[in-house]
């Protein structure tokens, strides 16, 4: 049996220990947290994410490590790689965890994005300003996350204010894109260059944050460029395990976001909604297994359960939809769980999709 170390137990690696099971393999993680969502799915090694010590013990009981988000630190990572293989490469988490980074590798492989400056100072800004117009999407080049670190500058006397509130410099402007819907390509590659890619998803966000995502082929044209993009980036950083690319829809065109250097919470439909999951493909591209067939089931979707869950989890349940509860303690704006259905119409999808959002939390 292969065991897989994780860095990070919340609720992504609860699910890659679930899948874990299905191809004989089982999830050891690391995570400084008491009592983290994946401690119901692995034994859970209780440490900082860059204690060296626990890092290498870690890798001394694993065939291969894997990560779970995308701020682990690089150099933490690259110091086990000499022990053991760590996939996705701590390349791909170098250039996800600096969108100034992120943006140069998409314009070197030729994938469009929304025109941007490096912000460094209040001058900087007011120059985007009048170069690029308003508004601007201004973000931390670092560790932002799920619309945290992001502030929109709508006019050009608010320069300094939003610069400042964002920590004052190591910052990224963008033009403000007015998109027709957002979506994702979720693919995976593996250790044998083998590849293969889930159909589009698209994603509804509300305050940055993710709240529903449904499998789409409306549009083939699209879903094929999204998936050369993904094959771009997947062939430049010689990447093994699932990759996320975040895109927005203008028209036919299609412009880069960001990429998430693993498994990704705009895939969750594919745990029912395709024939093998993201979370089991990871783990069969990490360790070198042949990928599972990604094709969808059906007509799939997700609403994600943020900030409680529902009082009554039967209603949920008499949807026919999948319940995932993560065991987090609730908290205003966090992801407690999710709930997937699997439609047989796309207006079957539809209906099913708005019912389960207005029996769960707002
Ligand atoms: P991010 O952290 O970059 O994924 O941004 C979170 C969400 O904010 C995205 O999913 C979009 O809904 C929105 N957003 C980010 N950047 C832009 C942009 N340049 N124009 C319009 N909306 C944006």
């Amino acid at each position: 049996m292969k065991t897989i170390g994780v860095i990070g137990a919340g609720q992504l690696g609860q699910m890659l220990g679930l899948a874990a099971a299905e191809v004989d393999m089982e999830c050891v993680f690391l995570d400084p947290a008491d009592n983290p969502p994946a401690s119901s799915a692995g034994r859970v090694i209780q440490a900082a994410f860059d204690d060296a010590a626990e890092l290498a013990a870690l890798a001394d009981c694993c065939d291969v490590i894997t990560y779970e988000f995308e701020n682990v630190p690089v150099d933490a990572v690259r110091a086990i790689e000499a022990v053991c293989p760590v996939y996705p490469p701590p390349s791909a988490l170098a250039y996800a965890q600096d969108r100034l980074s992120e943006k140069r590798l998409f314009e070197s492989l030729q994938i469009p994005v929304a025109p941007y400056r490096r912000i460094n100072s209040a001058k900087d800004l007011q120059q985007a300003s009048e170069d690029l117009g308003l508004p601007l999407v201004v973000k931390t080049r670092r560790l932002g996350y799920d619309g945290k670190g992001q502030a929109i500058l709508r006019n050009p006397g608010d320069a300094a204010e939003v610069v400042a509130i964002l920590g004052g410099q190591n910052l990224i402007a963008e033009q403000f894109v007015e998109f027709d819907y957002e979506v994702s390509i979720i693919g995976a590659r593996s250790t044998t260059t083998e590849t293969i890619a889930y159909d589009l998803s698209r994603n509804e966000h509300r305050d940055g944050i993710l709240r529903m995502s449904q499998a789409s082929d409306e549009n083939p044209q699209l879903g094929d460029l999204a998936k050369d993009y993904l094959s771009r980036i997947l062939s430049r950083l010689d990447y093994v395990g699932v990759l996320a690319l975040e895109l927005f829809v203008d028209g036919e065109q299609l412009l880069a976001n960001e990429f998430a250097p693993r498994v990704h919470n705009s895939g969750h439909w594919s745990i029912e909604g395709a024939r093998t999951s993201q979370f089991e493909n990871h783990l069969r591209a990490i360790s070198g297994m042949p990928l599972g067939d990604a094709s969808t089931l059906g007509f799939p979707g997700m609403v994600n359960i943020i900030g409680m869950m529902p009082e009554d989890r039967r209603l949920i349940c008499a949807e026919n939809a999948f319940l995932h509860d993560y065991g987090k303690t609730p908290r205003p704006g966090r992801k407690l769980g999710h709930a997937t259905i699997v439609a047989s119409s796309a207006t079957e999808l539809q209906l099913g999709l708005s019912r389960l959002r207005d029996l769960l939390p707002d």
